[in-house]
């Protein structure tokens, strides 16, 4: 089989790190932290696409922003949050803002650099990375370890499904990752497309100032209302309790409780459908249908449950100032969109809500010893590296606990493969399949069957698979891997530690 050239590189005017970090959201920022704490004589940059660093918290600055799960798991077990659970955009950024600060990252962060290619050469032992800068210069950089921190979604491009007529209306049609600064809703009727997590947060947030807002729903999807404070935390703060601590006891006592929901919804759906809805239906009224428009098709947990905190969203129901409609888009029309039920639904301003465009590994073009690297083809390694692809790491956070929770253990795995690695004289490190586990089972990245939103169903042929055993399952629970991922045997044989062919001539 033949394979095509590999990219030019052009001329080298190459600065070698051990380890390259792409992505400076609050994968990359953590990953940093924890190289620093633990490897203090690691050389390495951080690379960003972005004028700035925040990842997710910088992209959407759309009204009413927020975090869906508390930051007292969400923020990273380092840096105690102080504030309430749920916290806003830009407090979010102020957080990160702070563990840049505290930790002096700037040194190391080199924005508007997107790695465009990445090239692993075994008789070098290293990734050869083509960068583009922001001002179009191309530059090239050389990696001993690759720390993949580019999160799951395209930044620049989010996901709208392509109605017909879109010409037909000629009012601004927004997407939430790029929502303009000057977009004026005052006293117009806007229509958000969509029923997830941004649909909820960015609703209330625009009601105040709307004439009307319409939540258009294909299908929808599970909410659990709580209130916005924490009262372990709060007593805590009162009694005076250093803000490490508080931090510590409410993070596990944070983490406890949603363990505790995770298994009550696993094994009881039905009367977990139950709680949730009973607390909207107390809000809404009895007029108002619950069950064609909150009521998911799908068992709790296949999809991350917002949290909303005190029921904003269904207040604002209740008071008339928002209507759901569950229903299909079938074109555009003039004045907005005609339906699959034959209704037709005016708007002046329509948001579509409609999620993500996903990435695999950045949208990088991946070669290996000059053969393109298909990601569906390999196996994963505990979800976070890859058959076949040496010196590389993906942080990829959990879905129905908070995604920074991985990235503490990934900062420990890391730090402690690239310990071990040093200690037994090794340069590489290859997951590989062991005889006895190349017939195995394949099941895809995420089973859809466990958890399913749209954004992965729709990239699952281009993610890799998992096998039906450890270590090549991904096993997308804290509840399991912080008891595993610390105690992980590097040598089962599943990790092929070697040096380069340079090194041993
Ligand atoms: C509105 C919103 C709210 C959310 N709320 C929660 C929540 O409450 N709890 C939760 O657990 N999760 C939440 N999530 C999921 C969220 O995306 C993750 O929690 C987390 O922010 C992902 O962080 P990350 O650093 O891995 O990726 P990102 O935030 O996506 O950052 C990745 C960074 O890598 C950069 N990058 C990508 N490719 C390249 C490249 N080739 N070269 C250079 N740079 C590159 C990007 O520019 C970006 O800055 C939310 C998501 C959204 C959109």
């Amino acid at each position: 089989m033949s394979h095509p050239p590999p990219p030019d590189f052009g001329p080298t005017s190459a600065s070698h790190f051990d380890v390259v970090i792409v992505g400076a959201g609050i994968s990359g920022l953590g990953s940093a932290h924890h190289l620093l704490e633990q490897r203090p004589d690691t050389t390495f940059v951080l690379l960003e696409s972005q004028p700035g660093f925040g990842g997710t918290w910088r992209t959407h600055r759309y009204p009413g922003a927020r975090s869906d799960s508390d930051l007292y798991t969400y923020g990273y077990r380092f840096k105690p949050w102080t504030g309430a659970p749920i916290a806003t955009r830009e407090e979010i950024v102020g957080y990160l803002g702070a563990v840049v600060r505290d930790d002096g990252l700037d040194r190391f962060i080199r924005y508007e650099h997107t790695v465009t290619d990445a090239q692993w050469s075994s008789d070098e032992g290293r990734w050869t990375l083509r960068v583009r800068r922001g001002d179009g210069a191309i530059l090239t950089l050389t990696a001993g370890f690759l720390w993949m921190c580019q999160g799951y979604y395209r930044h620049d491009l989010g996901y709208t499904p392509e109605w017909p007529g879109r010409e037909r209306f000629t009012g601004p049609v927004v997407h939430p990752q790029n929502w303009p600064d000057d977009l004026d809703v005052a006293g117009r009727r806007v229509v958000v497309v969509g029923s997830g997590a941004t649909a909820a947060t960015l609703i209330p947030a625009l009601v105040p100032d709307c004439a009307h807002v319409t939540m258009l729903q294909r299908s929808p999807t599970y909410f659990f209302i709580g209130q916005n404070a924490n009262e372990l935390a709060d007593t805590l703060r009162q009694l005076d309790i250093p803000a490490e601590w508080t931090h510590e006891i409410v993070r596990r006592k944070s983490i406890a409780d949603l363990e505790l929901l995770n298994r009550f919804a696993l094994e009881y759906p039905d009367l977990a459908r139950a709680e949730l809805l009973q607390p909207i239906r107390d809000i809404v009224g009895e007029e108002f249908d619950v069950d064609t428009h909150f009521t998911p098709r799908y068992q709790p947990w296949r999809q991350r449950i917002a949290l909303v905190p005190n029921g904003d969203l269904f207040h604002a129901i209740r008071e008339g100032r928002v209507s759901v409609v569950t229903d299909e888009i079938e074109s555009f029309t003039d004045t907005g969109f005609a339906l699959r039920s034959g209704a037709t639904l005016d708007a002046d301003v329509i948001v579509t809500a409609t999620g993500f465009t996903m990435n695999v590994l950045g949208d990088i073009a991946f070669r290996v010893d000059d053969v393109a690297l298909d990601f569906a083809s390999c196996v994963t390694y505990r979800g976070l590296m890859f058959t076949g692809v040496p010196n590389l790491v993906e942080v990829f956070g959990y879905f129905r606990a908070s995604w920074t929770l991985r990235v503490d253990l990934i900062g420990d795995f890391v730090c402690g493969l690239l310990r071990h690695m040093s200690e037994r004289g090794a340069t590489t490190v290859t997951p590989t399949l062991r005889v006895g586990d190349e017939g195995m089972t394949r099941i895809p990245w995420i089973d859809p069957e466990e958890f399913n939103p749209g954004y992965l169903r729709r990239a699952l042929a281009l993610l890799p698979s998992q096998g039906d055993r450890d270590p090549w399952r991904h096993a997308v629970s804290y509840e399991i891997e912080r008891t595993t991922l610390p105690k992980v045997d590097w040598d089962d044989g599943s990790l092929i530690f070697g040096t380069t062919a340079s090194e041993r001539r």
